[in-house]
């Protein structure tokens, strides 16, 4: 190649010298950690994957551990950690974040047993539209306590296997009427607590719902039964801590059963308007380690 441009040979040959220098034979970490997205913003979650050197055994991938300390906490929390794939030679915790957290810098521990690496991940600030809501005192209603029980057994769940590959599909051909993570005021006052803990879509009555993703169908329940909020719900276990729900359907195919397999596009209810809710529409919530986190990024690429 000829280099005609004068300022551009020095740059390139900046290039080179960088990727030809050959790695220091000591003190280079043997444990490599990547964070994807290296900077989530507010109610993303983040893959930590981890390359450990060589293949590990199973009783030492039981020692990979994943600490995390949020911007402002002071205790950490620990995720669990899967392989990649059938080689094991790669493994990956997902952490969640929400709208309720502080952003700015973090701490990431993962540690093999033997090694431990710390990484600052800066989590980036995100406004989040509000909504301003006046109840009347009468009241809608609460969930009762069979839905609560049903639904926090639902999110709990961490199954070993990884159900999902690819990006996830839109469960509902709708609008999007609701995006992640909207804030509310009540009769003035700002709900501390509070964030819209999925996406809404808004669709005539009857109109498909389909998996987003690939799973085991965890949750069937039914406003008749009590589900009083939640309205008629399925739950799919995509596995690895990954979990979705939707809510207020009209329709669940009567041979859907708990503990079905579905497959990624797969009809599972139509979209109705059961439960609290005030018109057609679909809630999905996903869920990462039982912390709601924004759909929309697992919508537009693969999360490992
Ligand atoms: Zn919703």
């Amino acid at each position: 190649m000829t280099v005609s441009c004068p300022r551009v040979f020095p740059l390139l040959a900046g290039l080179s010298l960088l990727i030809g220098l050959p790695r220091p034979a000591s003190g280079e970490p043997q444990l490599q950690v990547n964070v994807n997205p290296s900077s989530p913003r507010l109610g993303e979650s983040m893959a930590v994957i981890i390359d450990p050197p060589g293949n590990l055994d199973p009783t030492q991938a039981d020692n990979l551990t994943v600490r995390f300390t949020r911007s402002g906490a002071t205790e950490a929390e620990t995720f669990p950690v899967f392989p990649l794939d059938p080689a094991g030679d790669r493994y990956r915790a997902l952490i969640p974040t929400t709208p309720l957290e502080a952003h700015g810098r973090t701490l990431l521990q993962v540690s093999d047993g033997t090694e431990t690496r710390n990484l600052a991940v800066w989590i980036q600030d995100r406004r989040f539209p509000t909504q301003r809501i006046t109840l009347s005192g009468s009241g809608s209603g609460s969930a009762t306590q069979y839905e609560l029980d049903r639904v926090a057994a639902l999110k709990n769940l961490v199954t070993p296997t990884k159900h999902w590959s690819g990006p996830f599909r839109r469960p509902s051909n709708g609008r999007t009427s609701t995006a992640f993570g909207v804030r509310r005021y009540y009769n003035g006052v700002f709900a501390q607590d509070y964030y819209h803990r999925g996406l809404d879509y808004a669709a005539g009555t009857g109109s498909p719902v389909v998996a987003p993703a690939a799973g085991t169908v965890a949750l069937i329940d039914y406003e008749r039964n009590g589900f009083r909020i939640h309205g008629n719900t399925v739950g799919i276990d995509h596995g690895q801590g990954v979990v979705s729900i939707f809510l207020h359907l009209h329709t669940i195919p009567s041979g859907l059963k708990e503990g079905d397999f579905v497959q990624a596009g797969q009809n599972i209810g139509t979209i109705g308007s059961t439960g609290a809710s005030t018109g057609p529409h679909l809630h999905w919530g996903l869920y990462v380690n039982n912390i709601s986190v924004d759909p929309t990024p697992w919508l537009n690429q693969t999360v490992q």
